[in-house]
């Protein structure tokens, strides 16, 4: 039996409609992909109670002040801080992400906290002088931002079942927005508790509701109920552009799938980049949109390269999430894991070669290495989310780029190099959100901007500040001077 019940207790959680906790005749059981235990049932929402919930927040006008809105942001801040070993233990029991993965989300969580009190105090608004051309007038423009009119529909993935949400709700408290949330519906408890910290620090509660339940039953609701503004949504391509077919004359924020690569150059430090190849494909068992899912490698430096993310992959212990020793636990259950399998077992028969790895035990799946891999084959062509390796050779920068630029993503990338003219070409001809030399595709902070293009996104960013934009209507206000 895994430790991990031994430190969560099984939650039974209700719909959090309007500061009720309203149960429902139907539930959703989650269980922990390691041990299959069942670890909580959750609500499940009709339409009915997805309309109440819209009712209610289109009803209520939210009136806190800047300061009170950074307070209550700062206060479920620390309160996370103080509860960091139970929020990991709920992370790691609902999803299968080891300890360090969970602690480590659980600080990212509080920074957007913090990062959300900051901007709240933050008025962005600009003065502009109109007399500035010869047919000017003497008058200026402010220009201020206000909450929207209606409903925030936010729907969140699996992969960093507090972290995404967070990055939803924080931005939409943090701009007087009124938010219905329905989380993943094989994490909704990191949610759930995530919610209730917030009401606990004094957020009205018509602020934030979440919803959980089956998304073919609720989820057009979510997207086309009148009330309805704006959609933000993360998660995969597909489900993406159902969305923006489906939502109409409505904002959408859309932050899909990624397919990363780490670029490394001949003149790497290859110990350097083998540490970011690993850190980048495995942490949170390889399921971030931004993991390294490819990895392009100077064929100067190939062989060298792929012995050291083979010696790194086999000292990468995978095992018990709840083992604080161990660098990765499952993925999120075992048809993720078939998946993985069967992909990899594919580029094998294509001619891809398999270093390490592709072992399967449940939602137990080994960080895998694969090399002698073409683009073309599906275990990069698409994307693959989890702790796949896949390690493809080029001749020079031309063909790095142009392999890099290759798939429909265009989420991020890692350069390594220091050549300034290549570098400078990497910056100006990936067709990506980000480009980060000498680090893993994923690096950011919480604050900046983030997101990508074609399939990955719209290119509007997320990262507290940019959400903070595309939830706010700027109004300009025009005054003789
Ligand atoms: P998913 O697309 O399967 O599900 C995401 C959410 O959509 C869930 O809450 C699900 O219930 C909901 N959903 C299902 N059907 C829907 C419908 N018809 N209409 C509206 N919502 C519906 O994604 P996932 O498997 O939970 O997460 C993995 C994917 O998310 C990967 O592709 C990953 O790259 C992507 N992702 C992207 C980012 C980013 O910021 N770009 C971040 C994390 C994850």
């Amino acid at each position: 039996m895994s430790t991990v019940l031994e430190n969560t207790n099984f939650r039974a959680e209700a719909l959090r409609i309007g500061g009720e906790k309203l149960r429902t005749a139907r539930t959703l059981d989650v269980y922990n992909p390691y041990s299959g235990e069942r670890v909580g049932a959750v609500a499940m929402a009709g339409i009915g109670e997805v309309r109440r919930a819209m009712d209610i927040a289109q009803a209520y006008k939210p009136t806190l002040s800047r300061y009170e809105r950074s307070a209550i942001l700062n206060r479920a801040a620390a309160l996370l801080r103080e509860r960091m070993e139970e929020a990991s233990d709920l992370i790691t029991a609902e999803s299968g992400l080891c300890k360090k993965d969970s602690l480590y989300e659980i600080g990212r969580v509080a920074d957007v906290l913090n990062f959300g009190a900051n901007e709240a105090l933050r008025d962005d608004g600009q003065v502009f002088s109109c007399d500035l051309t010869p047919h000017g007038k003497k008058r200026k423009v402010i220009t201020m931002r206000e909450p929207l009119l209606g409903v925030i529909t936010a729907i969140t993935p699996f992969n960093h079942p507090m972290n995404q949400v967070a990055h939803k709700v924080v931005p939409s408290v943090a701009t007087n927005n009124r938010m219905v949330l329905k989380p993943s519906e094989k994490v909704p408890l990191s949610a759930y508790y995530f919610a209730d910290l917030l009401y606990e620090a004094g957020l009205p509660p018509e602020m934030l509701q979440v919803v959980s339940g089956d998304p073919a039953e609720i989820a057009d609701e979510l997207l086309t109920h009148r009330h309805v503004d704006l959609v933000t949504f993360t998660g995969g391509v597909s489900i993406g552009k159902y969305i923006a077919a489906k939502a109409g004359y409505r904002r959408m924020v859309l932050e899909l799938g990624g397919n990363d690569p780490l670029i490394v150059m001949d003149d790497a430090d290859l110990d350097k980049a083998s540490d970011l190849a690993v850190q980048g494909s495995y942490k949170n068992s390889g399921q971030r949109c931004t993991a390294v899912k490819r990895m392009l490698v100077h064929h100067k430096v190939l062989g060298e390269f792929t012995e050291r993310v083979l010696a790194k992959t086999l000292a990468w212990r995978h095992g018990d999430p709840a083992d604080r020793s161990n660098d990765m636990g499952t993925v999120i259950d075992a048809a993720a894991a078939r998946h993985f399998e069967k992909v990899v077992n594919e580029a094998v028969a294509q001619g891809a070669r398999l270093l390490t790895g592709n072992v399967r035990a449940g939602a137990l799946y080994a960080p895998t290495v694969l090399d002698r891999v073409r683009p073309e084959m599906a275990v990069v062509r698409e994307e693959t989310f989890g702790p796949v390796s896949p390690i493809i050779g080029f001749q020079d920068i031309d063909e790095a780029i142009r392999i890099s630029n290759g798939t429909a993503y265009g989420l991020s990338s890692g350069v390594c190099t220091n050549r300034l003219d290549d570098v400078t070409r990497f910056a100006r001809e990936l067709q990506v959100g980000t480009v980060n030399l000498w680090e893993v595709p994923g690096y950011r902070i919480e604050l900046t901007p983030f997101g990508g293009i074609k399939d990955s996104g719209l290119g509007y960013k997320e990262g507290v500040q940019e959400a903070i934009k595309s939830f706010t209507n700027c109004k300009t206000f025009t005054l003789p001077w």
